[in-house]
């Protein structure tokens, strides 16, 4: 079956599990993450199957790791605050910009009824095509693209969340939220961004902003135009 009932069986009864618990236990529940699906996806996707297998020990310390190409996989507790900014139905349609390792993808897949997510970088884009397979997780589509642009083609979306960092929340994914969705993006500087929420309401916008955080750069058409060195320590 082509849906997240599919892919949380799929996901469910690694080794891993009991790490998983302690860093949903110590690293989301402990600082105030709250919603029961988004504790229950982070409980059952297996972070360490997105990394690298020198990277594997680390995948449920409290930190962002590099992932490949000079992107990074973020650190848990940002994911988390993202998937409940987002508030993910069962069955919503959700476009991600920034596949990176697919990590979020799966959560995204766990939580929602389909995820459509675009990757600048080809090879990473490719890569997590790869894992989310090799893991069942069938209610995806991944593709190599500019996400600034958004995906206009499965447009309206639910949620769209953008994992790198915009000067501004881009055009074109404020244009493909259904109403009542919401965009949730970092927003601000190369080294330094808010997090923001955009929902769209009947005669347009409510923003909100949700803290300091770091993310690499958002690198498209209607974001950074060049390669901009953000510096290390990413979230
Ligand atoms: N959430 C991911 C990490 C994303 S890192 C995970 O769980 O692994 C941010 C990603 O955004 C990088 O892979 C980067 O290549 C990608 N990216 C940057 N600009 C982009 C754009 N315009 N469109 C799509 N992806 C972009």
């Amino acid at each position: 079956m082509n849906d997240a009932g599919h892919t949380r069986r799929a996901l469910s009864g690694d080794a891993q599990a009991a790490a998983r618990g302690r860093m949903v236990d110590e690293q989301l529940v402990a600082r105030g993450i709250r919603d029961p699906q988004v504790l229950a996806a982070m409980r059952e996707v297996p972070r360490h199957l997105f990394l690298p297998p020198e990277l594997e020990a680390l995948a449920y310390a409290d930190r962002a790791l590099p992932a490949e190409a000079g992107q990074t996989i973020s650190q848990p507790w940002i994911v988390a605050r993202m998937l409940e900014l987002a508030s993910i139905a069962p069955g919503a349609r959700v476009l991600e910009v920034g596949t990176g390792t697919g990590y979020q993808t799966a959560l995204l897949a766990w939580l929602a009824g389909h995820v459509w997510s675009l990757e600048r970088l080809e090879p990473l884009a490719a890569g997590a095509a790869a894992r989310l397979a090799a893991l069942g997780v069938t209610n995806v589509r991944v593709r190599t693209g500019d996400g600034s642009l958004g995906w206009q083609e499965f447009a309206p979306y639910a949620s769209v969340l953008a994992a790198a960092a915009a000067p501004h929340a881009p055009r074109a994914l404020l244009d493909q939220l259904d109403e009542g969705g919401v965009l949730v993006a970092p927003v601000g500087g190369v080294r330094s961004q808010r997090l923001e929420t955009w929902r769209r309401e009947r005669d347009g916008f409510r923003t909100e902003r949700h803290g300091e955080c770091r993310f690499v750069p958002l690198i498209g058409r209607d974001a950074w135009s060049g390669d901009p060195d953000p510096g290390p320590e990413q979230q």
